[in-house]
């Protein structure tokens, strides 16, 4: 299953979420709930879910995933209130990831603020255990992250060691980034195989719930979270398009993260979804800067 991360907003809420989808040739996507910056959100009665689930069930689209917004930070033990709110508005998006109809809300572990490993791991521990309980439906899918900062969940063993901790851990899962992968230091573009070798040390690969497949703007091992456009990064179109074609991976969703495109070459106002052309040219299997201009100028109608 290939899609993108698609918006949520205005009147049409939800239902435009798949319409945005479906418009990018997309047979899966990922969503926020609401803006991914802050956690405003409406009520469920008023995000057209019903009809959304309608139009997906007529185009044939059985699955998706729910992103939670990337100021939740469990990792924090610097601040009592903010954490409190991190577990009690994840218990909320884990309510809403089952009611939109998604098993699976991917989430950045969280970063220890400068508090040290062992402490923030520790925290995130606490806070899942505080936001799960035996009846939660959806599954919490932790995101292998860069590194950036205090950034945790950057390597198989520091995931590992929240796995351990959480009492209700039979509902977590794994979100890996190929972009975060290669910044963290794994070799996703000469060794994938050997990534997933490492990988199922310590997780069978059906923990894998969700992919995000962004090519990156920096070395590998960079630390840095710059998401690139497929083909156009130090990871490159092969390796992520082998990617899309592993049968491990076929029935997971397989999601698009990479930036927007600009109306003119070198452009700076980024207002073009570069979706449609990436997952044209990933079906295809091969690598079309052209389409890029195409897809730009219908798009500008
Ligand atoms: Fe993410
Ligand atoms: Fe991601
Ligand atoms: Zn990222």
């Amino acid at each position: 299953m290939l899609g993108s991360h698609v918006g949520l907003s205005g009147k049409e809420q939800f239902l435009g979420s798949v319409k945005e989808a479906l418009s990018y040739g997309a047979d899966t996507f990922m969503v926020y709930t609401g803006a991914p910056q802050n956690t405003l959100r409406r009520n469920l009665c008023d995000m057209r879910i019903p009809e959304a689930k309608a139009l997906m069930a007529e185009n044939g689209i059985t699955e998706f995933v729910v992103h939670a917004p990337y100021i939740i930070n469990l990792g924090n033990t610097l601040k009592p209130d903010q954490f409190k709110f991190s577990v009690d508005f994840l218990r909320e998006e884990l309510h809403r990831t089952t009611e939109m109809g998604s098993r699976t809300l991917v989430l950045h572990p969280g970063s220890h603020v400068g508090e040290g490993e062992d402490a923030g791991i520790m925290q995130i521990i606490r806070g899942i255990n505080e936001t799960l309980d035996a009846d939660t439906e959806a599954h919490i899918a932790l995101e292998t992250m860069a590194g950036k900062g205090s950034e945790l969940g950057k390597s198989f063993e520091q995931l590992a060691r929240i796995y351990d901790g959480v009492i209700h851990n039979n509902k977590l899962r794994l979100c890996l980034d190929t972009c975060h992968l290669n910044d963290a230091g794994y070799n996703v573009k000469g060794d994938f195989e050997g990534v997933l070798a490492e990988m199922e040390r310590y997780f069978p690969i059906n923990q894998v719930a969700c992919i995000h497949l962004n090519d990156s703007k920096n070395e590998q091992g960079a630390a840095k979270d710059r998401h690139e456009n497929i083909g156009f990064g130090t990871i490159g179109f092969e390796r992520l398009c082998a990617i899309t074609r592993m049968p491990e991976f076929a029935n997971t969703p397989i999601i698009l993260e990479t930036p927007y495109m600009s109306t003119e070459e070198g452009g700076k106002d980024r207002s073009l979804p570069p979706y449609k052309a990436e997952i044209e040219m990933l079906r295809e299997g091969v690598f079309n800067p052209e389409l890029w201009k195409t897809v730009a100028e219908t798009q500008k109608k």
